[in-house]
């Protein structure tokens, strides 16, 4: 039978040798063995149906939901000289009648149905008439509500199956289930003992990677730039962000086109029509792009923003090297794209039920875009396939930095978890290690818990981070639906117990910590810059001050940049003052001496930048007092002192010293407005603020549902959406936060 398969692939299609699976698959399929074949998009799925349709007597049915590839699929196979015709919708009565007349008559090996037709008296007597040896289901995973894709007209297959005289085998076909909705679909279609295959899901020459805390349009622009000859995919979210990014890019001299919803059937057929024939070189679209784009020789898919399943993002990402050459798929993935993407399902539906495997589907997305292993291996064993060994080339894989010892971190964080008892989620976890005093911990009495604080130096961003990658290491898990909450695994014990140690890789944690800056920051960061930070954040908790009371940024990011090894040098970036100097200067040039590899002043030995980081992280876990007290008055030799400094980062400083925004209003003479731009804008420049400071926590959700609806340009409307006690300042504050807005001032 295989000779015959393997003759009739080469008669037929031109091809020499069956990929990965679908020779197995054929041969179950001739066996007369009903099958459940999971197969990414490009596996060659469709071979595995029609060539047993013509090596089988009668007519192969195929079931497809997409009149589009119906009609493809059925012109192909004409032209490769097989008799094939549809029935659905876009059939005029006339031609609908002559079908069913030729397939009486047996003139077709295969016959494509979209799934409404099945539930007839008519097609029934059809399908009477007819000798029907195999039945083919295509995008089998419509059948599930597990699904991404559910549809109610799927659920009348069964009962056509089973009102067949003959039931004949039943093949179904799909590229996205993971074995949960495998088992579903093989509930819900009734099929018998079926032989499942999960194969070919990893694409070898896709580069993964997930980029993270970065300039979008700058990385989009150059990343299209260095590839001048490259035909790619820009995924957007919605139909806005295309149209911005295609006019970008535009602008940038790109032949670029766009596709969305939001264009009449013409303009989408043109915008695709150019993008196959090359004229278009790079094209900007939401979803709505790609049921049956079937362009070979796309040699990358950027998606903009994370998309809301593991399913989408493939199958986005796959159409990329279709053609079996190299090529690149990137995810920028910045935080709050969870918000956007959870907002998206609260609209979506109003099913509790269908809502929570929705969300459950957003976090396995957002545990992706932050996994720390192999990008290949976690989609892969996603599907359900196993033994796929690393990619090598994705970025985690290509990720060389130092594995760093985080087993006191982890044991703290875990040990946090454990007494938490399964009860409350990651934010709330990393709010009892950072010692808050929201009033919610405070009620629970969470301030009483031995963990209470125990990471109090860490920004509150980073311990959630943490938390995340011993979800995605498997030290601790999820739980499922609505409100998730966090609890510890079995493995999470041994490390508890100091039996096991754990690692993870330094540039995850710097990455992170870019992440939660602004985007200019992060573009800036340097290991001495990083090795600086570290150094002031466990220098300020000692001091019970907020970090950015010692250096700014920017002040740190100049050191970085002279690398001044004596107090004179020291003295001569902007900032640092004779009391300054006097205070830290040793240690922060002992700090660039190290790195730039020279004996330090006081003969310490000499550290690498992520040795230095470490040991200062060990030290830091001292619990700080609260700021200190604030006072309207003060000092001229303070104020003389903050002269030269821009005028925001004044208000910073005062900030740090310990005023409220209105003390410090009329400290300066200034409005009390004028005073929260200037502090929102030192968080933008990256300045280590602590937006949640003037979020009022239970609005924030609200808030970000609020902006993500109405759009940053303007804030009036979001307010007006809001309640009245929000005032503009906590929305400008949670756009800066959740980067919803280029420009928040
Ligand atoms: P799917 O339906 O799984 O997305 P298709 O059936 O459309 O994939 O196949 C994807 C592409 O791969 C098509 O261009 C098809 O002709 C080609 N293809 C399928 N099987 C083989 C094979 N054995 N050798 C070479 N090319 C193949």
């Amino acid at each position: 039978m295989q000779t015959d398969a393997l003759r009739k692939l080469k008669e037929v299609y031109g091809y020499d040798s069956f990929r990965k699976g679908q020779s197995d698959i054929i041969e179950g399929v001739l066996h007369g063995t009903d099958t459940l074949a999971i197969l990414p998009t490009g596996g060659g799925k469709s071979i595995c149906y029609q060539l047993p349709a013509m090596l089988l007597p009668g007519t192969t049915i195929v079931v497809s939901p997409l009149i589009s590839l119906m009609k493809d699929q059925v012109d192909t196979l004409n032209r490769l000289g097989v008799a094939a015709a549809y029935l659905n919708s876009s059939l005029d009565a006339a031609a609908y009648r002559e079908v069913v007349r030729q397939t009486a008559e047996g003139a077709y090996k295969l016959l494509y149905v979209a799934p409404e037709r099945l539930d007839s008296s008519m097609f029934d007597s059809l399908s009477s008439r007819m000798h029907i040896p195999l039945i083919a289901i295509d995008e089998a995973h419509c059948v599930s509500q597990w699904g991404h894709d559910f549809r109610p007209s799927y659920r009348q297959l069964a009962g056509w199956i089973g009102r067949l005289e003959n039931r004949p085998p039943v093949a179904a076909f799909t590229a996205t289930a993971t074995p949960e909705v495998s088992e579903d679909i093989a509930a819900m279609l009734g099929l018998r003992k079926p032989n499942i295959f999960v194969t070919g899901f990893a694409r070898t020459n896709l580069s993964l990677s997930v980029v993270t805390g970065t300039d979008k349009r700058k990385f989009l622009r150059d990343f299209i730039t260095q590839r001048p000859d490259q035909s790619g995919i820009v995924y957007t979210a919605t139909r806005k962000e295309a149209e911005e990014v295609c006019d970008d890019l535009s602008r940038l001299g790109v032949a670029v086109g766009k596709y969305h919803g939001g264009l009449n059937d013409d303009e989408r057929a043109d915008a695709q029509e150019k993008f196959r024939f090359d004229d278009y070189r790079v094209m900007v679209a939401t979803n709505a792009f790609g049921m049956g784009i079937d362009k070979p020789n796309v040699r990358y898919v950027v998606h903009w923003q994370m998309p809301g399943d593991v399913e989408s993002y493939y199958q986005e990402a796959g159409r990329a090297g279709r053609d079996g050459e190299e090529s690149e798929c990137v995810l920028l993935f910045e935080p709050q794209d969870v918000q956007v993407q959870r907002f998206l399902i609260d609209r979506s539906t109003g099913d509790p039920e269908r809502k929570t495997i929705q969300l459950n589907k957003l976090y396995t997305m957002m545990h992706y875009s932050r996994s720390e292993k192999c990008l290949l291996q976690y989609i892969v064993k996603y599907f359900g396939e196993s033994d796929v060994p690393e990619c090598g080339k994705c970025s985690n894989c290509l990720d060389q930095s130092a594995l760093i010892d985080t087993t006191e971190d982890a044991r703290k964080a875990l040990s946090c978890v454990g007494r938490l008892k399964g009860r409350f989620g990651i934010s709330l976890a990393s709010k009892v290690l950072k010692g808050s005093r929201e009033k919610r911990i405070l009620e629970l009495g969470l301030d009483r818990l031995t963990t209470y604080g125990l990471m109090r130096s860490w920004p509150e961003k980073e311990i959630s981070d943490l938390l995340y990658w011993l979800v995605a290491e498997g030290y601790l898990r999820i739980s499922e639906g609505e409100y998730p909450t966090v609890s510890l695994t079995a493995d999470a014990l041994p490390v508890l117990e100091g039996k096991v140690a754990v690692q993870r890789r330094q540039s995850a944690a710097a990455k992170r910590r870019a992440s939660s800056d602004g985007s200019a920051v992060a573009a800036a960061n340097t290991p001495l810059f990083e090795a600086l930070r570290e150094w002031r954040r466990v220098t300020a908790a000692r001091e019970h001050v907020p970090p950015f009371m010692l250096f700014f940024d920017a002040a740190l990011r100049e050191i970085a940049d002279r690398q001044p090894v004596n107090t004179e040098q020291l003295m001569a970036v902007k900032g640092i003052g004779a009391a300054k100097a006097s205070k830290y200067g040793l240690e922060v040039i002992a700090i660039v001496r190290q790195f730039k590899g020279e004996a330090a002043p006081d003969g310490g030995e000499s550290l690498a930048a992520g040795e230095q980081a470490q040991s200062y992280a060990v030290v830091a876990e001292r619990p700080a007092a609260a700021a200190s007290a604030a006072s309207a008055q003060v000092e001229p030799s303070v104020l003389a002192e903050l002269e030269g400094l821009s005028s925001h980062m004044q208000s910073l400083s005062l900030l740090g010293m310990g005023h409220s925004i209105s003390e410090i209003a009329s400290i300066r003479g200034m409005g009390r407005v004028t005073i929260e731009n200037h502090l929102l804008r030192c968080a933008q420049e990256g300045e280590e603020l602590d937006m949640d400071a003037f979020i009022p926590q239970q609005y924030e959700a609200q808030i970000v549902d609020a902006i993500v609806q109405i759009g940053a340009e303007k804030l009036r409307p979001i307010k007006d959406a809001l309640p009245e006690e929000v005032d503009y300042f906590a929305i400008k504050a949670v756009m800066v936060k959740h980067k919803l807005s280029p420009a928040a001032e």
